[in-house]
């Protein structure tokens, strides 16, 4: 999977539309100190379903809107829009209807956020299973935040074998199993009281 460019609007410093080319080779973001570097990498974590506001260095998932500055009002909405190169037809069904996908995430204050995928409403879960099928996603190893690494080194071993899985790209099974436990938990409280009734009947 190829990011091709991340579209930010009203997303933190990010108050006007802001494209951000990511070309064939390596892409280097060089500039002064609080210029908004972190900020484009948040986006992207952002936009592929990161729901925890600490890993946004803010206190809830609002913080993510242009807060506002002297010269300009706050604003209302923040939206990151990711173009994924899928010229190699690699993407699931359901999102592999181009040559191009644009992933959209928008927030909205007191209303909360939503996403396109291929220019449809889709879930949360869509979008983040998309990106974990294919071994990246919000929580991606390849996505190195500051102080990730002391984190990282002094991590408990438990916290260390999900980096493992998620680099081994088989994250998404894992929360599909958590989705299929639930399922059979219910299931078999369902069988127990269908067992009862019969019971009760005979
Ligand atoms: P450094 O090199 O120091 O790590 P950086 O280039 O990575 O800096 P960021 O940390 O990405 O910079 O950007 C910080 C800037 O973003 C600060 O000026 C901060 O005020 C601004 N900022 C963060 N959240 C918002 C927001 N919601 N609204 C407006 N500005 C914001």
């Amino acid at each position: 999977m190829r990011f091709s460019k991340l579209r930010l609007t009203g997303f933190k410093s990010f108050v006007d539309p802001t494209d951000l080319i990511i070309s064939d080779g390596l892409t280097g973001v060089v500039g002064p100190n609080g210029c908004g570097k972190s900020n484009l990498l948040e986006a992207l974590r952002w936009v592929m379903g990161e729901n925890r506001p600490t890993a946004m260095r803010g206190g809830g998932m609002e913080d993510v809107i242009f807060a506002g500055a002297s010269s300009r009002p706050a604003k209302n909405f923040a939206e990151v829009a990711l173009h994924i190169d899928n010229s190699e037809r690699l993407a699931p069904a359901g999102f592999n209807d181009g040559d191009s996908i644009e992933i959209i995430r928008r927030i909205t204050r007191d209303v909360g956020s939503a996403y396109k995928a291929a220019g449809k409403d889709v879930r949360a879960r869509d979008v983040q299973m998309l990106f974990a099928d294919a071994s990246t996603g919000a929580h991606s190893p390849a996505l190195v935040r500051q102080g990730q690494i002391s984190e990282l080194i002094n991590a408990k071993p438990k916290n260390r074998r999900r980096i493992l899985e998620e680099a081994a790209g088989i994250s998404g099974l894992y929360a599909r199993r958590h989705e299929a436990e639930l399922k059979l938990n219910g299931t078999e409280a369902n069988l127990a009281r269908v067992d009862d009734v019969v019971e009760q009947l005979a």
